[in-house]
């Protein structure tokens, strides 16, 4: 391990503080989920192709919601099929290691931060969750699993009649809808726990930023909040982005340029020692 990152790392052990981490795409894609944000999210609907930026819209939910549920209902599939790797458990430990000092804000949506072992209550899926469903007249602000009686989807599965009855609030019977974050709707804390991925940001005094690129707005936020604090920043990710920038501008800052689930579980070892 690089010497700067070591002694950032003491600096934090040091200070018994407030850890947070921020995940994004890449440490999915190293289980093999594709971002859906490029080619891999292109949908087909009769003849005509729709970008990633288009179907994750209520707009076009409704406007076709059943096409948009077959959308996700094949992305649901795939995350099902994809298992957390290194990083994901690492993530777990350090969960295990700093309690109530550690807070997780994710920007997945394929819920495996849950499935590896970090826990509800510290993972903020400010994205939302693929595995799940709600009302979408909102008749409560409940949430539930979708069925386990759909079965597997793959890019040329259509929904049946049967599955359609499926995807129903349990409440009041209007269509559901996927719980998920869409392009053209705003982050609140009900759903995505906005105000407390704010709180916790302002409370931070490490924050690791782990495969994102900051794309979206309240990830940046949640950087300027520790960046005005002066916290520490350790920016993983293979690619140079404004949260490397971040780690640049920050006395105890640091950008690796490499694989999650290799310095991840470095990390954990080190700050556990
Ligand atoms: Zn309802």
């Amino acid at each position: 391990m690089d010497s700067r990152l070591e002694d950032i790392l003491k600096w934090f052990k040091d200070s018994r503080g407030n850890i947070t981490v921020l995940t994004g795409a890449g440490i999915s894609a190293e289980s093999g989920i594709p971002t859906f944000r490029g080619k891999d999210g292109y949908w087909t609907v009769g003849s005509k192709e729709y970008h990633p930026q288009e179907m994750a819209t209520f707009r076009m939910f409704k406007l076709r919601p059943y096409d948009v549920w077959q959308w996700y209902l094949y992305r649901k599939t795939v995350c099902a099929r994809a298992k957390p790797n290194s990083g994901h458990f690492a993530l777990v430990e350090l969960e295990n290691i700093f309690m109530e000092r550690f807070c997780l804000i994710t920007q997945n949506v394929d819920g495996l931060h849950l499935r590896a072992g970090n826990t509800t209550e510290r993972t903020y899926q400010i994205h939302g969750n693929i595995n799940f469903m709600r009302c979408s007249r909102e008749c409560s602000d409940e949430i539930f699993p979708v069925p386990p009686e759909i079965p597997p989807q793959d890019k040329t599965s259509r929904i049946s009649e049967e599955e359609k009855r499926l995807l129903v609030c349990p409440h009041c019977g209007a269509l559901s809808r996927p719980h998920v974050l869409w392009f053209d709707e705003c982050y609140n804390e009900k759903y995505f726990r906005f105000d407390s991925s704010i709180r916790k940001a302002k409370e931070t005094d490490l924050l690791l930023v782990v495969g994102t690129s900051g794309a979206t707005n309240l990830p940046m936020q949640v950087g300027s909040l520790v960046v005005r604090k002066g916290g520490a920043i350790i920016d993983i990710n293979p690619e140079i982005n404004p949260f490397s920038g971040m780690a640049e501008r920050v006395k105890n800052g640091y950008h690796y340029q490499g694989s999650s689930g290799e310095i991840l579980p470095e990390i954990v070892d080190f700050l556990k020692a």
